[in-house]
């Protein structure tokens, strides 16, 4: 705590007390009661300069500012960025031959719909296919290649740390290998969007854009996906001093993939989902 990485006007710094003070040799290595007296006379100062004389001041103090931020914490910030992006992009890179199995089947469907006009069977209709239209799409396919596929609903309660909320994605459950467990891959088909923030800072932004819309994967995977960006959201949020919101806490995140109440495989050669008018 107490660490500050953003610019402060200099009143500021002096002012807190948790502030950080880089040791070194610069101006802002004073007596905190000196300063205080030399911003007094600043201010004075300021009122009697013409505006372009204030610009070049506050050019200055700008450097100045920036100057006086501890090193080690711009050190600590690039760092820390450098790691989340690092440790994301090894934990995407890796695949086992199940997860781009499914993950393939799973493009071509994603293709075959964008080429398609149609693809909605519910009365919504979006062009391109509704996100459950899409998902039952996938799911029929995936079965038909012989997979247990499934659409998966995740809900969780109100509690004193997150607001109630459900969730919707598919999975597929692989026994193939009866010498061992059976293994889970989630398909998410919006996994970008799940961390998107607009007030982001710049290098969280940057984090969020290397994640893919479609994720395929082992939920050990995910939950590492998860970890690094609630973490990364927590920090960006800190350097912004800004509250972060419940739902992009880690907890609310993993609810939403790893907490399921409901399996359902979709019947595709049955029934419809849904209702007659739809079909002509
Ligand atoms: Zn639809």
């Amino acid at each position: 705590m107490g660490r500050t990485t953003t610019n402060i006007p200099m009143s500021h710094r002096v002012l807190s007390p948790h502030h950080n003070y880089d040791a070194g040799h610069n101006p802002c290595d004073q007596q905190p009661v000196q300063l205080c007296g030399s911003i007094f006379g600043f201010l004075e100062e300021e009122a009697t300069m013409s505006s372009s004389e204030n610009d070049i001041y506050n050019i200055q103090q700008d450097i100045e500012d920036e100057e006086c931020e501890d090193p080690e914490d711009i050190e600590d910030k690039i760092k820390f960025w450098e790691t989340q992006h690092q440790n994301l992009h090894t934990t995407l890179v890796r695949t086992t031959s199940l997860e781009s199995k499914i993950r393939n089947i799973t493009k071509e469907v994603l293709e075959e719909v964008k080429m398609a006009e149609n693809v909605c069977s519910c009365p919504r209709s979006v062009s391109g296919g509704c996100r459950s239209c899409l998902m039952r799409e996938i799911c029929s396919r995936l079965q038909k290649s012989g997979y247990d596929s499934a659409i998966c609903k995740s809900r969780w309660k109100n509690s004193s740390d997150f607001p109630s909320g459900e969730h919707t994605f598919l999975d597929v459950i692989d026994s193939s290998n009866h010498k061992k467990d059976s293994v889970r891959v989630i398909i998410e088909l919006e996994l970008r969007g799940q961390f998107e923030m607009k007030k982001g800072s710049e290098e969280y932004n940057s984090l969020v854009c290397k994640l893919p819309d479609l994720f395929v994967g082992k939920p050990e995977r995910l939950q590492t996906v998860i970890k690094i960006l609630s973490n990364a959201a927590k920090e960006c949020m800190k350097e912004k001093k800004m509250h972060l919101g419940p739902w992009r806490k880690r907890r609310y995140m993993q609810a939403k993939w790893l907490r399921v109440a409901e399996r359902s495989r979709v019947m595709t050669t049955v029934k419809p989902l849904v209702e007659d008018e739809c079909s002509t």
